[in-house]
């Protein structure tokens, strides 16, 4: 959808910035998707709730060399590794369920600790307008002059706005109304907490337990199923982020005079969606990621300059339809697993705190 809008609208031709020359730079396609994976298996699962590794380059000591010939190092940087969590709270969960009455107070602790921290996120959602409110608005402040960001950049602005709706507001609704034949606008309206906080925040792992609590308790969703989709979606499923990538790094070819074939823009879409997933759920990560694509078509991470502008609008909208993504698919998850969910027995205690938050088997 982004890729046929950007090449329709063509919002970076007759731009006058100048053509591109400079050499690729040297993090590849490969060392992103490697982080992914290193970052699945943390070594240590305590600094995974903090920390995760990523490819970067490192400055050399002699201060000449040129950014595309600096080696790469693996380095931890600050931001919690919900993949590695994910890939832990699974191996647990498979554990726990194999080991029988044994893991009994283990589970308890978990579903414990589960109610009181949705309990928790109930009382957060009280602040959050305030919170969405403040945040929003020292970016606003922030910007020099609205006219310029939106007349340089207003036509890729726009064309992404555009292919954000369509895929949030038609898209995924119209694949939830297939699988489902429920209306799919009142259960977007029921997530509006969720989304209005991914929308202040930039951020699909800070708003992931406000979307679970809206999920399972406006949405009804079975709380075994949001609790391995939603965490999963926040770290993975990123269709906005996807989206976005796309066309920024057409626009970017766009504006750099240089021509796609079918076969780039074909390389392009796959390495979107792949740096997509490797973006992590944080703010202006899929801006990073974007280098993977830029590397496709032979464009410098450098030209990212070109967009950063108008990325911390870009990135609200984006992880907002990121939101609705997870939303809608833990939503079509409940549907089809129905049955099995049914005879499944829920192996928890409610927990009884006033906003009738469930516990749960998972963590
Ligand atoms: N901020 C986005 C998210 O958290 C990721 C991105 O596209 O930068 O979903």
């Amino acid at each position: 959808l982004g890729i046929i809008l950007v090449i329709s609208i063509q919002p970076g031709v007759g731009s006058s910035a100048s053509e591109s020359k400079r050499p690729a730079q040297n993090i590849s396609t490969v060392d992103t998707l490697m982080d992914l994976v290193r970052n699945m298996f943390p070594p240590n699962l305590v600094e995974a709730c903090i920390a995760q590794s990523r490819t970067e380059p490192k400055p050399p000591e002699n201060g000449s060399v040129p950014l595309e010939e600096w080696e790469l190092e693996e380095k931890t940087v600050s931001g919690s590794n919900i993949l590695g969590l994910v890939v832990f709270a699974t191996v647990m969960g498979i554990t726990l369920g194999k080991m029988g009455p044994q893991a009994k107070p283990l589970l308890s602790f978990f579903d414990s600790l589960s109610g009181a921290m949705m309990l928790i996120t109930n009382w957060v959602i009280w602040l959050s307008p305030l919170g969405v409110l403040s945040l929003v608005a020292s970016k606003i402040t922030e910007m020099k002059s609205l006219e310029e960001v939106v007349g340089q950049l207003g036509m890729y602005f726009l064309t992404v706005l555009i292919a954000l709706i369509i895929h949030g507001f038609l898209v995924l609704p119209g694949i939830y109304f297939v699988f489902t034949k429920r209306n799919p606008y009142t259960y977007i309206a029921n997530m509006a907490e969720a989304l209005v906080t991914a929308f202040g925040t930039s951020s699909s792992s800070a708003t992931l337990p406000l979307a679970i609590s809206c999920l399972e308790e406006k949405n009804g969703i079975d709380s075994r199923v949001t609790r391995f989709v939603m965490p999963i979606g926040a770290t993975v499923n990123m269709d906005g982020t996807a989206l976005y990538e796309a066309v920024a790094a057409i626009f970017i070819s766009q504006v750099r005079k240089v021509p796609l074939s079918f076969g780039q823009l074909v390389a392009v879409s796959i390495t979107a969606t792949a740096a997509s997933i490797g973006a992590a759920g944080i703010p202006q990560a899929g801006l990073v990621t974007m280098v993977m694509v830029l590397d496709t078509v032979r464009l410098p991470a450098n030209d990212v300059f070109l967009i950063i502008a108008v990325d911390w609008l870009l990135d609200r909208c984006r992880t907002t339809i990121n939101v609705i993504g997870d939303s809608l698919g833990a939503g079509i998850v409940q549907h089809l697993s129905r049955n099995e969910l049914a005879t499944l027995p829920h192996s928890t205690q409610q927990t009884q705190n006033g906003a009738d938050c469930h516990a749960t088997t998972s963590i």
